[in-house]
């Protein structure tokens, strides 16, 4: 009787007031358990799961966690009409570039190749809309939160480089494109030789699949706070087959800020230019590239832009955007 009583009260005390309440556990990787850290500055490229984000509203309802998406699909709202107001929320945190000087000599013959590539090739920085990737196969295709991937685009040419991986088992995220699995076989050789272990934990991920995460937080959590931490369907790079998390034992195999001040997270960020790769989204550059810090997360660019980029130190996004004002200028 006393245990009746006990559960009643603790059940009106939950469905009186304390139901706003929101109780979140670290995003959790929803493959191999690895956490993926996130703050509400910046969105992230690699929050796959919301297994461990925790409601109290879910004790009252029917748990999300294990219905199917196939069963309650939601859609998010489409990118070729998407109106201005959903942009502005959307990708608030890509600041606006073209009045910025930069340091950018385009005769420099490492930046040869993207010369030619953006002669051809436009990519979109504006607010106002989505640009779509008209060379996804290219090597310098350029994804992120205001340029997206076709759908259909599959790399022609992934495998699965011969390194150490944080799970086991078969996985899609195991793969990369041919060129990319090729350097990221290079430098895990040499971290270690420097004795340094490393950890690949994901890399291609399909269009299909970043749907499915996407909807599935959208589902549990709405779009506005989704836009925060996941990347829509095609803005990925990870749908590249370019882009690899990597960790580490002293990062406790998670993707976590600490990782960049690890041993190994620091000679990565020091050497990983000489085998092709950048540390995409960089410290203090959340406001250009519209993603948090991620110290895990690499792109596989090849070797000439890596170079220039490391030298620099700019993003990317940056890069490109002088480029395509000095290739006008000229
Ligand atoms: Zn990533």
């Amino acid at each position: 009787m006393y245990k009746i009583w006990l559960i009643s009260i603790i059940l009106l005390f939950i469905m009186t007031g304390c139901g706003t309440k929101i109780i979140l556990k670290p995003p959790v990787d929803d493959q191999t358990g690895a956490t993926v850290e996130v703050n509400e500055n910046g969105s992230d490229d690699d929050y796959e799961g919301d297994t461990e984000y925790l409601d109290i509203e879910d004790i009252l309802e029917e748990t999300t966690d294990d219905i199917g998406l196939d069963e309650k699909p939601v859609i998010p709202p489409s990118n070729q009409e998407v109106v201005e107001s959903d942009i502005e929320g959307y990708h608030d945190l890509i600041v606006d570039l073209s009045n910025k000087q930069l340091d950018v000599d385009i005769t420099d013959p490492r930046l040869s190749d993207l010369v030619k590539h953006l002669k051809t090739n436009t990519y979109n920085h504006t607010l106002k809309q989505i640009g779509k990737v008209t060379e996804p196969d290219h090597l310098y295709a350029l994804v992120n939160k205001l340029n997206q991937l076709p759908e259909s685009y599959i790399p022609s040419d992934l495998r699965e480089p011969q390194i150490r991986f944080s799970f086991s088992g078969p996985d899609e995220k195991r793969n990369l494109r041919d060129a990319a699995a090729t350097g990221l076989e290079t430098m895990f050789e040499a971290a270690d030789a420097a004795s340094l272990q490393l950890f690949a934990l994901s890399g291609y991920r399909s269009y299909n699949r970043q749907r499915d995460i996407y909807n599935n937080n959208v589902s549990t959590r709405g779009v506005e706070a989704t836009d925060k931490v996941s990347a829509r369907p095609g803005h990925s790079e990870h749908q590249s087959g370019l882009a690899m998390d990597i960790t580490s034992e002293s990062a406790g195999f998670n993707l976590v800020y600490a990782f960049g001040e690890t041993e190994e997270g620091i000679w990565v960020r020091e050497n990983a230019h000489l085998y092709g790769f950048i540390v995409r989204y960089g410290k203090d550059k959340t406001p250009i590239t519209g993603y948090d810090y991620e110290p895990w997360h690499l792109r596989y660019i090849g070797l000439d832009l890596a170079s220039y980029i490391f030298d620099h130190q700019i993003t990317l996004e940056e890069l490109y955007i002088h480029v395509e004002k000095a290739i006008h200028l000229q």
